[in-house]
């Protein structure tokens, strides 16, 4: 498959549609990013790397390090985690109350807030220091050291967190919260804050593809049934209330977040990442979402 002749032909396709949607701004400091950039990279399981576009900027991953938490927690809980938070599509916003009033304080999954917020406080439990360890873990997966958190985004998503609050503060009242609120708020806005290019996300994912294990030297990361489980998560939870609509025109497991990175996996072939800031209304990538379809629509496979 000739990767390279197939992204130039998507970022010559996408250069003629109208670029829709809005950037985030309930982080103000997310508004800073130019609304234009556009960027691809997909690294393939025999390690060759093709790009286009600003695929070596760093952005903003936001809700695509629920997938780097999940793993972490995963790791150490195994599946006991399954105790904490469920495996359902919630088929509601990223950041919904509701479900969690219904369901005791269990949220439906791992990549909606309330799921994430709970993975952050198991590592808390876990972890002296989950910061470092998940930094740490991030770099090492995806082969760059210089890989950090944003202190300006975490404090600035700090000051308008209020939803994240209510979400944390009900699952506490359920005991479905063992630390305090406000660690474990810092935590998860610090981790949210974790910047990538999409061609550290795809090396980083390609673990995914490769049943759990680096491709440079095959290091066992997770073992290979939970990574076939996490791409299951990511198949029906990855976008929120979209998520249906990813698989439908994307056919991928992925994960998306508010900076405008969606990642996806084919698992044994590849996995790519994508980063354009316009968001529609479900808080995913517009033209990530074009960018992926036709993808998948080109090399003529998905996992379906
Ligand atoms: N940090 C964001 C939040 O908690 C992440 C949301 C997202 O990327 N969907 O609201």
């Amino acid at each position: 498959m000739d990767y390279q002749l197939i992204l130039n032909e998507i970022k010559e396709e996408v250069s003629l549609l109208e670029n829709e949607g809005l950037v985030a701004n309930y982080i103000p400091e997310l508004t800073n990013v130019d609304p234009g950039k556009l960027g691809m990279h997909l690294h393939s399981v025999d390690n060759k790397g093709y790009s286009f576009g600003d695929a070596e900027e760093k952005f903003s991953i936001q809700s695509i390090s629920k997938v780097f938490s999940l793993i972490l927690a995963y790791k150490v809980l195994d599946k006991d985690i399954w105790k904490r938070v469920d495996v359902e599509p919630s088929g509601d916003p990223f950041n919904s109350l509701t479900l969690l009033e219904y369901e005791n304080g269990i949220p439906r999954n791992p990549f909606i807030n309330s799921g994430a917020i709970v993975v952050a406080d198991i590592l808390m439990s876990h972890y002296q220091n989950p910061k470092e360890a998940l930094l740490n873990f991030v770099r090492k997966i995806s082969g760059n050291p210089s890989i950090d958190y944003n202190e300006k985004v975490a404090l600035s998503e700090k000051s308008h967190g209020y939803r994240n609050a209510a979400l944390a503060n009900l699952m506490k009242s359920f005991g479905n919260i063992q630390n305090e609120v406000n660690d474990i708020l810092d935590f998860y806005f610090y981790q949210c804050s974790l910047e990538m290019s999409c061609k550290d996300l795809s090396k980083a994912f390609l673990i995914f593809a490769n049943k759990g294990r680096l491709v440079e030297t095959e290091e066992v990361f997770i073992e290979s049934r939970q990574a076939k489980r996490v791409n299951a998560i990511m198949q029906t939870c990855g976008f929120y209330d979209e998520s249906g609509e990813f698989a439908f025109r994307v056919g991928l497991p992925g994960k998306s977040g508010v900076g405008g990175g969606i990642v996806a996996v084919h698992p044994g072939q590849y996995s790519v990442a994508v980063w354009s800031p316009r968001l529609n209304e479900k808080g995913n990538s517009y033209m990530g979402m074009e960018v992926l379809e036709r993808l998948t629509t080109k090399t003529g496979y998905s996992i379906f």
